[in-house]
């Protein structure tokens, strides 16, 4: 029997059980077992849909009272691929000088074993308060049958989560070095600009739709905002410019570009789809196109800054000795799924060697991550309780500093965006000047 209080010892038997998307492979009901065992209420729930695979997913919760701190992540991996190309087994979970080798190391049976060692350890010294895990089978697939459905199926059956730790490896070199407070929005579009075809020798009588689309493409490379306090610029990138014309003396009937943003908190989508509209329509007037948005858009966001961020933040320079990075770059994570439902901090493993062969973590790190995870629960609900203890003085200060807070960032969004706009208009002056010069 797996000691679950031993991430080592828990990684290693995850590790073993070959949880490819969008196969079980015995880890949820390995871990769903070991909870059960803790005294967890557990379930594992399969769901559906048509042109999917079937996925399984684990929720377990203990303890009744608010609030419940949600801990998430994924036992599904992706494929090894060429076994020749592994030092071990993908799956043998094999350690060679303290190291830990095998697909899912660090993304994420290890970070997940580290978190269920820490609950567990919390809950043997005795620790109170509500700790729910919800572990999905697809979180590298398709992510339909995964945490958005899990999510759903525990919101109705009542249950309520004030917090999540999700187990992503966001480390970079050391152990809680960077954790991601948020991710950028993405947003992809398709321009298509009319013209009319002709003859490349009486261009008169044709009308080419490239020169238009040159003048959209060049207006929307353009700045969108100068950053925001914890995002980078967004940015927009020209994906295709297709007119797909075969010969040299054909003016084309039409002309297509894509292109996809990656923006901050300084828009929302339907922000952005508007100013991105606006700058078309001004670039080109009178111009026969059309814009479209395409499908799997998703906006950004950001866990509430304050008491919960700084919390995490705190127990990781207690155990490590620094303050990590807060983050909100790189690809997408279930936590644009679980932001929906509570505000959500990824801290993980390093993740130097996530989908790669020799996927590996140091033994050391576990046993680090094990004990980080372990003061952000000690430190979660003692501070929960010393806010039920000082009701409601407490908790209408915590209000008044949050709101002051959001007031504080919406300033300083608000002249960050007013600064863009006057180097905006100022670049624009300074184009036309130039152009007026050359002329
Ligand atoms: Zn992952």
């Amino acid at each position: 029997m797996t000691d679950a209080r031993d991430p080592i010892a828990l990684a290693q038997a995850l590790i073993r059980c070959p949880s490819v998307t969008p196969e079980e492979g015995g880890a949820l009901v390995l871990l769903s077992g070991l909870l059960k065992d803790a005294g967890f209420e557990t379930h594992i729930e399969t769901f559906r849909e048509e042109g999917t695979p079937d996925v399984a997913n684990l929720y377990a919760r203990i303890g009744t009272e608010e609030p419940v701190l949600l801990l998430a992540g994924h036992t599904d991996v992706v494929p090894p691929g060429d076994l020749a190309n592994w030092s071990s087994g993908p799956f043998d979970g094999e350690i060679r000088d303290g190291i830990l080798y095998g697909r899912g190391a660090v993304d994420m049976k290890g970070g997940i074993a580290a978190m269920m060692a820490a609950a567990l350890r919390y809950r043997d010294g005795g620790g109170t308060g509500s700790i729910a895990f919800l572990i999905t089978g697809d979180e590298e697939g398709p992510s339909i049958n995964g945490t958005p459905k899990i999510l759903k199926w525990a919101e109705d059956k009542g249950e309520t989560f004030a917090h999540c730790l999700l187990a992503e490896p966001s480390s970079r070199n050391r152990i809680g070095d960077e954790i991601k407070i948020g991710r950028r929005g993405s947003l992809s579009g398709q321009i298509t600009v009319h013209g009319v075809q002709g003859h490349v020798a009486y261009p008169k009588q044709a009308h080419n739709p490239i020169k238009p689309l040159m003048a959209i493409l060049s207006a929307l490379v353009r700045p969108l905002d100068y950053g925001t306090p914890h995002f980078e610029r967004s940015n927009l990138e020209i994906t295709s410019v297709d007119v797909g014309n075969e010969t040299t003396n054909i003016i084309p009937a039409k002309a297509t570009a894509r292109f996809n943003v990656r923006f901050n908190d300084a828009h929302t989508l339907d922000s952005l789809k508007a100013l991105l509209t606006d700058r078309i329509e001004r670039a080109v007037e009178g111009v026969r196109y059309e814009l479209d948005f395409l499908r799997g858009s998703s906006s950004s966001f950001i866990a509430e800054p304050g008491a919960f961020v700084d919390m995490i933040t705190g127990s990781i320079e207690a155990e490590t000795g620094d303050r990590p990075v807060l983050s909100t770059g790189g690809g997408t994570s279930d936590a644009r799924y679980i932001k929906d439902h509570c505000p959500v901090v990824e801290l993980g493993l390093t993740n130097a060697t996530m989908h790669k062969i020799d996927e590996q973590v140091p033994v050391d790190d576990l046993e680090l991550l094990t004990r980080v995870y372990m003061r952000v629960i000690e430190r979660y609900f003692a501070k929960a309780e010393a806010a039920k203890a000082s009701e409601p003085v407490v908790e209408s200060t915590r209000l008044a500093q949050i709101s002051a807070e959001g007031d504080l960032e919406a300033a300083l969004e608000a002249a960050l965006n007013a600064e863009a706009e006057r180097r905006e208009d100022a670049a624009e002056a300074a184009a036309e000047a130039l152009d007026r010069s050359r002329a």
